[in-house]
């Protein structure tokens, strides 16, 4: 089984389905209410190309900040950053799901472009490496491979590009079959 962790999400709609996409960090790609009176989040595309144009300086109009229907609040990103976020909560249950049908099978958690510092994205999967029996970490990132002592043994960190990295294994792969 292999679970796949990204720091970007701006391909994701176009390579998978979104029920498929667990975003610790959120989704940027959608709004939600600045206090999180409910919990819908509102897909903004159609009204960042409005912003987009009608910026000053680099800056966006207040009067285009949209406001929550429900109680009136700014809307932000859907982020998770403070208190108010609001997660996909039948996403987190398929997460929670996948763990638990997997648990000691062969999982690969293939991580690409993750830093070290980004504790929010790596730290959760490396305590999955330690927990599961068969389990294996492979890392790839330019210049900032990070694994914890304790699950070196079941870890690969590949210090390269991405393009790079991905184009060789493709190359090898090849060459095995
Ligand atoms: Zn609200």
């Amino acid at each position: 089984m292999l679970l796949l962790v990204m720091g970007n999400n701006i391909l994701k709609n176009q390579v998978f389905e979104d029920d498929r996409v667990f975003e610790i960090e959120g989704d940027w790609l959608h709004f939600q209410c600045s206090h999180g009176c409910h919990n819908e989040r509102y897909s903004w595309a159609e009204l960042a190309h409005v912003m987009a144009q009608e910026q000053i300086d680099g800056k966006v109009p207040l009067e285009l900040i949209p406001k929550c229907s429900k109680c009136g609040s700014p809307m932000i990103p859907n982020m998770a950053a403070g208190s108010h976020f609001i997660p996909k909560i039948k996403i987190q249950e398929n997460y929670k799901k996948f763990l638990q049908e997997n648990h000691e099978k062969n999982i690969v958690i293939l991580e690409l472009g993750i830093g070290w510092k980004n504790q929010l994205i790596k730290a959760p999967f490396m305590e999955l490496v330690a927990k599961e029996p068969n389990a294996t970490y492979i890392t790839i990132n330019l210049g900032e491979i990070y694994i914890l002592d304790n699950i070196k043994d079941k870890s690969f960190g590949i210090n390269g590009s991405l393009d790079k990295v991905l184009h060789d294994i493709r190359k090898c792969i090849e060459l095995i079959n």
